[in-house]
């Protein structure tokens, strides 16, 4: 089967904020960058509905529309912008060796990688009923909405704890719900917590279903799984906060990740353990996870690959070297 191999001076991977970001300083710098979309274009964010935090919108803007703002900008400065998905890379040499779609080769001199992160479900079906009708995977994005209202939130890590302390500074009551008998979350997170007076905590609970009025969320059932005994919660908003799933898979073997596969890059940078290869937003950053700090990195990683690109004199001969790799 003959393979389409072509040769990029940047190629990013994913198209959410720190993406489009890295786009739009990569073709402003004449790095003429292909992306890759990835199968959600625009990210995590499209599948959002107001966007009240990103500054630049003072009366706020829907995430898809965010995204599609984005990507405009980014093909303004000429980002060839592609949808297709990486199935697989190799570090080894230089250039570095990107499969797309199983089927197209690129040889890239910098990579950056802006593949995000997945929000975890419970996995119940009026989960994403109400996913943006009052459930949210994001209580920094989403708790103004239920300003002064009664909501819960499901975890019990460090971000439940830090997002259950966030909504209780806006909601009348948060409801913690915890299924085991304790936390996982630092002593420190559990502290804050454990004081803060309108967080009621349910120990031992799962949630069975988050009933709603088929318009908005109204309650949310949940089971004592010591007792056995079912009781509805009245609320307005439910919050998942039960950990995210960082879309690194690909880059396992290749490049350096911490115990929850998050990427690892150098302090104050967003240099990978491989030469010419960046990650930003999401798929580097499991406390901030918002879409201004990825936007932040995204610039940074763009920054850097233009940098890394004029600090060496870049053999075209070394494509082929590659393909016999
Ligand atoms: P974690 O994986 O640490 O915690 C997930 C939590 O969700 C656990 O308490 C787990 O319960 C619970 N959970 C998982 N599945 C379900 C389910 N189906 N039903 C109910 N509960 C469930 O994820 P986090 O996002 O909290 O943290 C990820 C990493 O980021 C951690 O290393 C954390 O320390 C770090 N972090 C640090 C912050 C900071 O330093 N400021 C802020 C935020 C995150 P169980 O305990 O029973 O397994």
């Amino acid at each position: 089967m003959s393979l389409k191999t072509e040769n990029v001076q940047c190629l990013i991977i994913g198209s959410g904020p720190a993406g489009y970001t890295a786009a739009i300083y990569a073709a402003r710098a004449d790095l003429k960058p292909v992306m890759y979309t990835g199968i959600v274009p625009g990210g995590q964010l499209t599948q959002t509905t107001d966007v009240d935090n990103f500054p630049g919108y003072p009366n706020g803007v829907m995430g898809p529309e965010m995204m599609e703002d984005l990507r405009k900008q980014a093909e303004r400065f000429g980002t060839d912008i592609r949808f297709g998905y990486v199935t697989s890379v190799d570090f080894l040499g230089t250039p570095h060796k990107i499969i797309v779609d199983e089927s197209h080769t690129i040889y890239a001199d910098t990579v950056i990688i802006a593949t995000g992160a997945t929000a975890k479900w419970l996995g119940l079906e009026s989960e994403q009923k109400y996913n943006g009708f009052g459930v949210s995977a994001c209580a920094v994005c989403d708790g103004f909405f239920f300003k002064g209202q009664d909501v819960a939130i499901v975890g019990a890590g460090d971000t439940a704890a830090e997002e259950a302390t966030y909504l209780a500074k806006l909601c009348k009551t948060v409801h913690m719900l915890v299924r085991r008998d304790e936390f996982r979350a630092s002593k420190a997170m559990q502290h804050r917590v454990l004081n803060t007076p309108n967080i009621i905590i349910h120990y031992n609970s799962d949630t069975k279903e988050i009933l709603g009025n088929g318009k908005n969320v109204t309650a949310v059932k949940i089971l004592n799984n010591v007792t056995g005994i079912e009781t509805d919660i009245p609320i307005e908003g439910f919050f998942v906060a039960i950990g995210h799933t960082p879309n690194t898979e690909i880059f396992k073997g290749w490049l350096d990740m911490d115990e929850t596969n998050y990427l690892i890059t150098q302090p104050n940078s967003t240099k990978t353990n491989v030469e010419g290869v960046f990650a930003c937003g999401d798929a580097q950053d499991k406390i901030f996870r918002q879409a201004i700090t990825a936007a932040g990195t995204g610039c940074m990683a763009a920054l850097e690959a233009e940098r890394f690109l004029a600090s060496r004199e870049l053999q075209p001969e070394v494509i082929k070297n590659s393909e016999e790799v």
